[in-house]
């Protein structure tokens, strides 16, 4: 059965997407774990895709690493992992149907371009680091020769994530056209994401909270590409000792797995899971399913 066809009879399928920049930290474990029991506890597949798609940040072996990491915490994908450094053929093919259907347009625009036309109009520079782009080239090129491919990003979009509530977002104003295919040539997160949740039929999103911002940027392309928009929940982040994000780029220290017992007890302790004395893995997981199906049965709305 093809992942489409398992969507069409309404079957939960959910999936955790690492970047292979590092060994899991005790952050991606947590989002991992609440992936796998969200499907778990709704009877439906659970799917690992390695986004290796930003290859300069990717380091040899880490993929494999992190697979093993989540077999010995019990989290087995029930089919193949998707790799995305093997889908650039599918993302070429989304690009032009955006293209061909004007929702999205070459831009030819360096950084320093993009400075200067945001200091012209004096308009905000940066938002988390990144230039809102000012629209420069969605009206053509100038006779300059391309560089990346921009989503034309119009309209405010209202999504509801599970944990957090409603949510939205002017991603024309707050955002504003983002990138599809960067400059370097290499294929922009927010479409290999959408194409391949998309692709893999996935009805079930749950990742960590640093990516729920990104959240109104997927919806609008999934509504340029006319493909369904999953239900999505965001998990609690981890935080360091000195109060920031746990992540890979600030050195968070690989999972301990010499217990992963203990090492998912902790990661359930984050997503609030009853403290469970179950002597094995597999015993704590079945415990933590249980919970997370009664948690669903009790939600009002979307589980
Ligand atoms: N690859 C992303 C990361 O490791 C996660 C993407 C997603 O779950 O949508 O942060």
């Amino acid at each position: 059965m093809s992942p489409t066809d398992s969507r069409s009879v309404g079957r939960c399928r959910g999936r955790f997407a690492p970047s292979p920049t590092g060994p899991l930290h005790a952050g991606s474990l947590v989002a991992a774990l609440a992936s796998w029991l969200d499907v778990r506890a709704q009877s439906g597949d659970w799917l690992v895709r390695i986004e290796d798609v930003d290859t300069p940040r990717c380091v040899p072996g880490a993929a494999e690493h992190i697979l093993q990491q989540l077999a010995s915490c019990g989290l087995l994908p029930d089919e193949a992992p998707m790799w995305q450094s093997q889908r650039g053929d599918a993302y070429a093919k989304s690009l032009q149907k955006l293209l061909v259907s004007g929702h999205a347009f070459p831009c030819a625009c360096t950084r320093k371009d993009i400075d200067d036309a945001l200091l012209a109009r004096g308009l905000p520079h940066q938002r988390f680091g990144e230039r809102v782009y000012p629209g420069t080239c969605r009206q053509g090129l100038q006779g300059k020769p391309a560089r990346a491919v921009r989503l034309r990003a119009e309209g405010v979009v209202h999504w509801t994530d599970r944990r957090l509530g409603p949510q939205q977002q002017d991603v024309g104003v707050q955002v504003g056209d983002f990138v599809l295919k960067r400059a370097d040539g290499l294929w922009a997160y927010q479409l290999a994401v959408v194409v391949d949740d998309a692709a893999q039929g996935i009805t079930h999103v749950v990742r960590g909270e640093d990516l729920a911002d990104n959240t109104a940027r997927q919806v609008l392309l999934q509504r340029a590409l006319g493909v369904c928009t999953p239900a999505y929940l965001h998990t609690p982040l981890v935080l360091a000792a000195d109060g920031h994000k746990l992540s890979k780029q600030n050195g968070a220290q690989a999972l301990d797995l010499s217990s992963p017992l203990q090492t998912l007890k902790q990661a359930a302790q984050v997503l609030g899971l009853p403290a469970c004395e179950a002597p094995t893995v597999a015993e704590a997981l079945a415990v933590w399913v249980a919970a997370w199906r009664f948690a669903l049965r009790l939600a009002v709305g979307p589980p």
